[in-house]
């Protein structure tokens, strides 16, 4: 096996190549950072977008908050450069969310002066289809494979419809993802009518290989899209694309606003207790890890040094946890 000098993939997993001259990988040798042009213009998108007085519906925007460091400190800092925004927050409980993000996740819509709406759905149901995730193979497309587990997919899957079905029903323009700038490329993403609908028939699609049978309450209603014209719904932003993205300096400012660390044995989650138990069906499913590309995409954009996604990547999964994970999805146990 061989890793790449410059990030942090290695040949074992498939799709990735190391150059044996360079000893880079693909992504690497490809990689280009953005220019100052660009930073500059996505901040000023970002600025126009969120200076706008209230345009009518009942919220200006909706934020994705699992209670984590990422979401609560996007929260905080958003509130904190626009104070005008009257801000939905909403947290999808997945039945896995440590006492500690729940707790978090309010103290900061406290903080922000948010409204936090807890967003669930039949439980049971949603562990049969976190286990039909588990046993099912290469139901997402490739690129996804390599961004997050089957079963992160399938609860992100989840929140996405849900969260944008609420931006439309209460007339907001716009819903906040605080994913890191090595989870997504795009700052902003138009969702026309159009693209909702693809995007409602493609993780559909996905379910249905999975063999889910009730899908309805996970899919955006259908009636919301319209004739789906090319006319923008929503718009999705991902802040991290255009703030700094520096993942220490947040933890310190949310501790310092309160936050409190989850004790989860899992360095790549500090909100749900799912992930390491997804990130090790992922693995042995695939040979993939669900966060290597993630954290090699850090490590390149130099917003994390490359040692330190490494002990990251190679942190011994806590059994003990997956263990209470697999009893509660197979044998329906309470914790
Ligand atoms: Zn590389």
């Amino acid at each position: 096996m061989t890793t790449c000098k410059r990030c942090i993939l290695d040949s074992n997993t498939p799709g990735i190549s190391i150059d044996p001259d360079t000893g880079w990988c693909q992504f690497c040798t490809g990689f280009t950072p953005p220019g100052e042009d660009e930073r500059r213009r996505n901040a000023d998108i970002l600025n126009n977008f969120f200076s706008l007085p209230h345009r009518g519906g009942e919220y200006d925007v909706i934020v994705a908050l699992s209670g984590g460091i990422d979401s609560s400190y996007a929260l905080y800092h958003l509130k904190e450069q626009y104070y005008h925004l009257n801000i939905l927050a909403v947290q999808f409980d997945n039945g896995f969310l440590s006492e500690t993000a729940l707790k978090n996740a309010r103290m900061f819509c406290d903080l922000t002066d948010s409204t936090y709406y807890r967003l669930a759905v039949d439980q049971q149901e949603l562990n049969n289809t976190f286990v039909r995730a588990a046993s099912s193979r290469n139901v997402y497309s490739e690129s996804a494979m390599h961004r997050a587990s089957d079963i992160c997919n399938t609860c992100i899957g989840i929140l996405k419809q849900k969260i944008i079905e609420l931006a439309m029903k209460t007339q907001a323009p716009a819903v906040v993802f605080a994913f890191s700038p090595g989870q997504t490329d795009a700052p902003f993403i138009v969702l026309t009518g159009s693209l909702l609908a693809w995007m409602r028939h493609l993780f559909d699609a996905s379910l249905t290989t999975m063999g889910v049978t009730n899908r309805k309450p996970y899919l955006l209603d259908e009636g919301l899209i319209g004739d789906g014209s090319s006319q923008p719904e929503v718009v999705m932003i991902h802040p991290f694309l255009v703030w700094e993205y520096h993942k220490p300096d947040f933890k310190k400012r949310c501790r310092a606003l309160g936050w409190i660390e989850p004790d989860l044995m899992d360095s790549n989650s500090s909100n749900c207790l799912l992930n390491t138990y997804a990130i090790k069906n992922h693995l042995e499913k695939y040979n993939i890890h669900p966060y290597a590309s993630d954290l090699a995409s850090l490590v390149r954009q130099g917003y994390m040094k490359r040692e330190e996604a490494l002990r990251i990547l190679h942190k011994p999964l806590p059994e003990e946890l997956i263990e209470r994970v697999e009893k509660r999805l197979y044998d329906k146990e309470e914790w």
